[in-house]
């Protein structure tokens, strides 16, 4: 299994350590063809990108592609801020960006004080083994397939890292609406049993590292590990063995 791209890489526009240009140069040794530059969205407090920093991160990636000959998507890793599927990459910004990425984060503004709970009470009832309580994992789910519906994602990433969403449920919603799943390669987030299940679903998946430092960019050997382990078909992942995806956002773009 090799990566064909790598859709989920940060920078120090959030809390990345290497440089677009690095990232992608890491990528062209690699031998991968297509790199997302995928920060923070603007409502996380402490790395989120700010709005006038875009034609800055804009530039970098034209420039980035042009010295290494890998294509470089300017993506973003919204915030999905509430139970109502409210994500902060709007449709004003949407011609600045090409790829759309969005995933639950604690340290976040979000949409309602109650909606804080699916980001923060869900990551303290992680780290203190709190069983999740229904309604906690319905809005959670809720808070998913909304931002599925509502907005043209590309990618859910690191489904219920720190957070308790019905699964499968959020599987379906993704594969109805043209979005990937993403194998995180950077942490744990679903278990074995979960991942077998939403697989079972037919939803199709993309694996990324969800690289903070330039050394990471393209490393799968998490992902690829628990791939090999569940026995997820390789033909359900869309971004290795030479394949490329076909993004949502773009074709959105294209007719709006
Ligand atoms: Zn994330
Ligand atoms: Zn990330």
């Amino acid at each position: 299994m090799f990566l064909t791209a790598d859709y989920h890489t940060h920078t120090p526009y959030s809390h990345g350590k290497g440089t677009v240009l690095e990232n992608a140069q890491r990528a062209a040794a690699l031998g991968i063809k297509q790199i997302g530059i995928t920060d923070h969205g603007f409502s996380h407090i402490a790395f989120g990108i700010r709005r006038k920093q875009v034609p800055s991160l804009v530039r970098d990636c034209r420039e980035a592609e042009e010295a290494t000959g890998v294509k470089v998507l300017v993506g973003i890793e919204s915030n999905i801020c509430g139970a109502s599927g409210l994500c902060d990459l709007t449709p004003s910004d949407y011609e600045n960006f090409d790829l759309y990425l969005a995933g639950i984060h604690v340290y976040v503004h979000y949409d309602r004080a109650r909606d804080r709970k699916i980001g923060m009470g869900a990551m303290l009832r992680t780290k203190l083994h709190i069983k999740p309580s229904k309604s906690l994992i319905r809005e959670t789910t809720k808070a998913y397939c909304n931002a599925v519906q509502r907005n043209p994602l590309d990618v859910v990433t690191h489904l219920n890292f720190q957070c308790f969403a019905g699964a499968v449920e959020v599987a379906e919603c993704c594969r109805d609406h043209g979005t990937y799943l993403e194998i995180s390669a950077k942490k744990d987030h679903l278990s074995d049993e979960e991942l077998a299940a939403v697989a079972a679903t037919g939803v199709r998946f993309l694996v990324n590292s969800d690289a903070h430092s330039v050394d990471r960019v393209g490393d799968l050997a998490r992902a690829q590990a628990q791939i090999e382990r569940v026995g997820i078909p390789l033909e359900q992942i869309d971004n290795i063995d030479g394949r490329l995806p076909t993004f949502r956002f773009a074709e959105y773009k294209k007719h709006h």
